[in-house]
C-alpha cells in the first residue's frame, strides 16, 4: 500500500483477527506491570535501550507507525487499526515513554510536511525506534509566545546555519534528529519569518546540557547551537512558513498528551484500582467515590480521543479540539495524581532504598505539575478556547504586524 493510508470500516472478523494479532504480540513482548523502563524525564541510557529494542520488534511484527504509509516504513493499516491496538494494549506495560515525542509529534509532521524524499529517509528508522526525535521549539525567552523566539537560520550556499539556545528539549539527550524552528528573517512579523529544518543533533555544532528536576530525573535540556549546519533540502515546509507548521505540530503534541492512546496518555484508573485492592484501601467510601469519578472522567477522555481521531481520519490537522484534548488530559492528570496520593500514602514521600521502584508514586506525582506546562500552558489553551471555540476578542498585540526585529526584547 501506498501514500496516505486511509480509514475504512473493519468487519468483526477483521478486528478480530487483527485483535488476536495483537494480544499475542502483547503476550509475548511485554509485561502486565510497569517497570520504569524508561521516561521521558529520566537520564536512563537502559530504558531508551529497551524502547528501541521493543519498538523494534513492534516493527518486525508489522505493528508500528499502524496508520502510516508502508512505502515509509509504517504498517500501511487505519487509525481504526491503531485505536484497537490501544484497546487491547491497555493494561499492558508498553515501555516506549522515550519515543514518545518522536512518534507523538516529529513522525505525524514529518508524514505531513515532509517531502517525498525526507519521508522515504527519515520515517522508516523513526517508525522502527532505530533514531529517536525532539523537537525544539521553546526559548529561554519564548515559551508561550514561541513565535517570539531568536535562532537564527541563516542560508550558506546548500546549507543554513544555525545560531542560538532551545530550551526545555525533552530527550534532546538521546535523541538522533530534532525538528526546529529557526528565524529566517528578522525582517517579517514574527509569525512570518519563521522556517521548520530538520537537525542532525550528532553534529559538533549542537551541544545538549541536561536540566535537573525536582523529581530527580533531567529529561530536559539545554541546546546550543554554534554554527550548527543543515543541508538545504532538510527544510521542512516552505521557507517562511515555519509557523504554521509548529502550529499543526503542537496541536500533534497536544492531542498526543490530552487523547493520545498508550503511554503517557494510557487510562490510569484500572491500575489505581488494582493498587486499592492490593494495599487493602478498596473499602474506603472516599476513595471509592475518587476512583468512580476518574474512571467516568476517563471514559470522556476517550470520547474527546474519538472525536479528534474521527477529525484526523478525515484528512484533518487538528484544530482547537488538540486544546481542549490537552487542557482536560492536564486537569485529569492532577486528578490521577491526588487520587495516587490518597492510596500510596506515606510511600509517596519516602520509600525503602532497596525497593528498586519505590520511588514511582513519588516520581509520578512530582511529575504532574509539567503536564500543565508542557505543550502550552492551562492558560494558554483556556486562551485558544476562548479565542478560537467560544469566538472571544484575541488578545490585545500592541505590536501587531510589526517587524520582528523592531519588537523589545528583553
Ligand atoms: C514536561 C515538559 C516538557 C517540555 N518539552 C518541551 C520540548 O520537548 N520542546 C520544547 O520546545 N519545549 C518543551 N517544553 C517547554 C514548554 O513548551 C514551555 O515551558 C511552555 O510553552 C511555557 O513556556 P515558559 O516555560 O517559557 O513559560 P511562560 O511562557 O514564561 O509562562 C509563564 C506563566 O505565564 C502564563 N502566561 C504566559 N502567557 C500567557 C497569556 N498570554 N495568557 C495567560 N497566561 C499566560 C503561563 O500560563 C505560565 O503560567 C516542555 C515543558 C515541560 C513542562
Amino acid at each position: 500500500m501506498s501514500g496516505q493510508s486511509v480509514d475504512s470500516e473493519l468487519d468483526e472478523t477483521a478486528e478480530d483477527s487483527f485483535r488476536n494479532r495483537v494480544s499475542v504480540f502483547l503476550e509475548a513482548n511485554c509485561s502486565r506491570t510497569g517497570d520504569r523502563s524508561g521516561t521521558i524525564g529520566d537520564d536512563d541510557p537502559e530504558g531508551v535501550a529497551t524502547a528501541k529494542a521493543f519498538q523494534g520488534s513492534m516493527a518486525d511484527a508489522g505493528l508500528a507507525g499502524l496508520a502510516f504509509p508502508s512505502d515509509f516504513g509504517g504498517a500501511g493499516l487505519t487509525n481504526r487499526h491503531q485505536e484497537l491496538f490501544d484497546r487491547e494494549a491497555q493494561g499492558w506495560h508498553l515501555p516506549t515513554t522515550p519515543l514518545s515525542i518522536s512518534h507523538g509529534m516529529c513522525l505525524p509532521v514529518l508524514n505531513q510536511f515532509g517531502t517525498p524524499e525526507q519521508k522515504a529517509r527519515f520515517m522508516p528508522d523513526n517508525i522502527s525506534g532505530a533514531s529517536i526525535w525532539c523537537q525544539m521549539f521553546s526559548e529561554p525567552g519564548a515559551g508561550s509566545d514561541v513565535a517570539s523566539l531568536s535562532t537564527r537560520a541563516v542560508r550558506d550556499g546548500d546549507e543554513w546555519i544555525i545560531e542560538g539556545q532551545k530550551v526545555w528539549t525533552s530527550g534532546a539527550h538521546y535523541c538522533d534528529y530534532g525538528i526546529l524552528v529557526a528565524r529566517t528573517d528578522p525582517s517579517m512579523p514574527k509569525h512570518k519569518g519563521l522556517t521548520m529544518f530538520i537537525v542532525d543533533m550528532r553534529q559538533p555544532g549542537v551541544e545538549v546540557r541536561p536540566l535537573r528536576q525536582i523529581s530527580g530525573g533531567s529529561g530536559f535540556n539545554e541546546v546550543f547551537f554554534t554554527e550548527a549546519r543543515v543541508p538545504a533540502d532538510w527544510q521542512l515546509g516552505d521557507l517562511g512558513q515555519g509557523w504554521n507548521l509548529a502550529v499543526s505540530m503542537l496541536m500533534f503534541e497536544r492531542v498526543s498528551i490530552g487523547a493520545g492512546g498508550g503511554g503517557l496518555n494510557a487510562d490510569r484508573s484500572p491500575g489505581l484500582i488494582q493498587a486499592a485492592q492490593a494495599l487493602g484501601h478498596s473499602h474506603d467510601p472516599v476513595l471509592r467515590q475518587g476512583l468512580a469519578d476518574l474512571w467516568i472522567r476517563e471514559q470522556i477522555k476517550g470520547y474527546i480521543g474519538q472525536r479528534i481521531r474521527a477529525a484526523v481520519a478525515g484528512g484533518r490537522v487538528p484544530g482547537p479540539e488538540g486544546s481542549l484534548a490537552k487542557l482536560n488530559g492536564a486537569l485529569l492528570a492532577r486528578r490521577v495524581r491526588d487520587v495516587s496520593l490518597a492510596i500510596a500514602g506515606s510511600a509517596a514521600q519516602a520509600w525503602d532504598p532497596d525497593d528498586a521502584g519505590g520511588d514511582r508514586w513519588a516520581v509520578a506525582c512530582l511529575s504532574t505539575a509539567g503536564i500543565s506546562i508542557a505543550g502550552g500552558t492551562d492558560e494558554v489553551q483556556r486562551n485558544i478556547i476562548g479565542e478560537r471555540v467560544l469566538g472571544l476578542p484575541k488578545e490585545p498585540d500592541q505590536y501587531k504586524g510589526a517587524a520582528w526585529e523592531d519588537i523589545p526584547r528583553s
